[in-house]
């Protein structure tokens, strides 16, 4: 047989085999060959489908009128002939070219493709079910099916009408066709062993299970059923229009499942209807778990735009505050002029206002979650909490807002605790808020910084994540309390407490202390700014903290995210007088060995708890250096 890897147009022969793209060959033969047990989802994806190309016409329909069978109504059709064991399903949609035909289903390279056959692979049987989100969902028809025509003649009146013939090997065969009514026709020759889809009860309960809230009647009949006889089997309702209050929450999870192509439950719902100061109707969803694409810059909006009912855009990003983008659902607007042309609505100042009106609606809801629902709140903010802290880190209106609801880690035991939570906790007239930036909660809870404010019994926020340097860049006060970074040098503390156990060591102090200082300094160089002493630390010999001129740590920390060049600035070493082993290091004879070793490691260990050091593993010799100093001269020969 001669097949041909080069894309075929409209002027291939007729019957001439035409070889599918490499990644859909791959797609098909797992399909054809996995034994699948949700295969009743193909008639989803063929009805979304089908809902889609409706969509596109009556879209088409509201500036040309210049369509073949301009009169004819909106519906999807769908025939079963028990005896012969086939299942047909048409609509009246903007229908295919012979090289759309083509192109749509078999030659145009889709990424989806490739994401799918990854995916199948992962999760086994359950992929079918998926099949619809990675764009390919068309070919879902191979689980049930022996042979596959699909006729189409698209709205175009000088278009001709095509058909193009499957079975689900690696290539597809195009005939003519004198088809002359508008849209596409598909029909199946189904296997043997799914022969059950050819019964039109069946075909009514998936109709209703799957596609309920498809916006067209799908009319289901029997081969030998007169048109009139064919019975309507979805309820067609544009749910968001109803009012909240007749709705169930069964009602709201599969339109959820309808939406998402998936069977998991949503986390939340939000069913919206607003008249001013635009007039929207609304139901979005709060997802089980945010998508990874969220993550890029290329995410693709869950939210679908209508106007007035029409479908006008699928994966609509402006309708929501872009920090919210893991939310899906509808939107259906009253006010959008319907001739807008699609490239335009991003841009349509409407976008600009509903997108207020529902972050100000989400968010408040939120709020009402946090607090009559604490648990369910701490799942949500598990998973998307990142997303709500990068809101008040760049979107400077929503930010008093946001403060409410995030919550993070503290010194004080393993729960998150809210700002307002930790302001309730302050014993006395203190107006701080006192946080850590660490890279994780491991070596925050080792910081120097911290040993302050553990002897003082002062609760300190450990903030861990990359987005918090953002947020605290930002944010500077909550309720009138100052943020405050336990790691900045200049802080104004009342003295330290007291240590319980009064075996603390008198400080270093005078020409001693100076004495080290000055050793510390010339050793180190210019890799510091200065070295001086300290009353902060107690169980920390030194810490780093910041010279004066340099941008605040969450600056640093911000930058140092964005930029992997980032040069950090130079830093202050400072040293903990009281602490036992800078007390001994004073009475090493110089010059020493062990001296000079202990102050490169205490520079190198002060680096690694703040994150900074470049090259952790090498201070694997020095370690041993110092270990062969302390015992190489007491080890006898062999
Ligand atoms: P998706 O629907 O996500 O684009 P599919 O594999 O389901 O992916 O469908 C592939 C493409 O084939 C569609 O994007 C559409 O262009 C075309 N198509 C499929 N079914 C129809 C139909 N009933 N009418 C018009 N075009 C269709
Ligand atoms: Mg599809």
């Amino acid at each position: 047989m001669a097949t041909t890897d080069k894309k075929e147009d409209a002027s291939s022969q007729p019957g001439e085999p035409v070889r599918f793209q490499a990644e859909i060959r791959q797609l098909l033969d797992i399909l054809v060959h996995s034994l699948y047990t949700r295969r009743e989802v193909f008639l989803r994806e063929l009805i979304s489908n089908a809902s889609d190309a409706l969509n596109r016409m009556q879209f088409e329909m509201l500036t040309n009128t210049d369509v073949v069978d301009a009169q004819v109504a909106a519906a999807v059709r769908i025939t079963v002939d028990e005896a012969g064991k086939r299942l047909t399903i048409s609509d009246t949609g903007v229908g295919m070219s012979r090289a759309e035909l083509v192109e749509n289903l078999g030659t145009i390279a889709r990424s989806g493709a490739q994401r799918f056959i990854e995916n199948a692979k992962e999760t086994g049987t359950d992929a079918s079910d998926i099949i619809g989100r990675f764009g390919v969902g068309f070919y879902s028809v191979f689980m049930i099916a022996e042979e596959v025509r699909v006729t189409s003649r698209s709205f175009r009146p000088t278009d001709e009408a095509a058909c193009w013939v499957c079975t689900g090997g690696e290539s597809f065969t195009l005939e003519s066709s004198d088809r002359r009514q508008r849209g596409t026709l598909i029909e199946i020759k189904l296997r043997e062993e799914a022969a059950e889809f050819a019964d039109a009860f069946r075909i009514t309960q998936i109709v209703k299970q799957h596609s309920d809230y498809v916006p067209f009647p799908i009319y289901v009949g029997k081969q030998t059923d007169k048109p009139g006889e064919f019975k309507i089997a979805n309820q067609q309702t544009a749910l968001w229009r109803q009012p909240a209050r007749d709705l169930k929450a069964g009602e709201y999870v599969e339109f959820f499942r309808q939406l998402t192509f998936s069977g998991g439950d949503p986390l939340l719902h939000i069913h919206y209807v607003a008249d001013a100061p635009v007039q929207i109707y609304s139901i979005l969803f709060v997802p089980a778990k945010a998508g990874r694409d969220l993550f890029t810059a290329r995410y693709e909006s869950g939210i679908r735009l209508h106007a007035r009912k029409i479908l006008i855009e699928e994966n609509c990003r402006s309708l929501v505050p872009e920090y919210l983008r893991f939310l899906q659902g509808v939107v259906d607007c009253e006010d959008l002029p319907l001739n807008v042309a699609r490239e335009n609505v991003q841009s349509s100042p409407l976008l600009g206002k509903i997108s207020r009106v529902l972050g100000r609606k989400v968010v408040d809801e939120f709020k009402k979650l946090a607090v009559n629902d604490g648990d369910k709140y701490l799942g949500f903010w598990n998973e998307f909490g990142i997303f709500l802290k990068e809101g008040a880190a760049t979107d400077p209106e929503a930010a008093g807002d946001l403060m409410e609801l995030l919550r993070f880690r503290s010194t004080l035991d393993d729960a998150v605790t809210a700002l307002a939570e930790y302001v309730l906790r302050i014993k006395d007239e203190r107006k701080e808020i006192y946080y850590l930036l660490a890279d994780d909660l491991r070596s925050a809870t080792r910081s120097p910084h911290l040993d302050y404010f553990k002897r003082n019994g002062y609760e300190v926020l450990l903030l861990v994540e990359p987005v918090d340097a953002f947020l605290m860049a930002n944010v500077r006060e909550f309720d009138g309390h100052k943020l405050v970074n336990v790691a900045s040098g200049d802080m104004n503390l009342p003295p330290a407490a007291e240590a319980e156990d009064a075996t603390v060591e008198e400080p270093l102090a005078g020409r001693d202390l100076a004495r080290l200082i000055v050793k510390f300094k010339s050793q180190l160089g210019t890799r510091v700014a200065d070295v001086r002493d300290t009353d902060r630390l107690s169980g920390s010999p030194v810490r780093l903290v910041d010279s004066g001129g340099a941008p605040g740590r969450e600056v640093q920390r911000a930058m140092r995210v964005m930029d992997r060049e980032y040069e950090q600035p130079k830093m202050v070493l400072e040293l903990n007088a009281r602490h036992p082993l800078l007390r001994s290091l004073v009475h090493l004879p110089e010059p020493s060995e062990i001296l000079d070793l202990c102050v490169e490691q205490l520079f190198d260990a002060a680096l690694l708890l703040e994150g900074l050091h470049p090259d952790p593993a090498g201070i694997v010799p020095r370690l041993q250096d110092l270990m062969q100093a302390a015992v190489g001269k007491a080890a006898p020969a062999a």
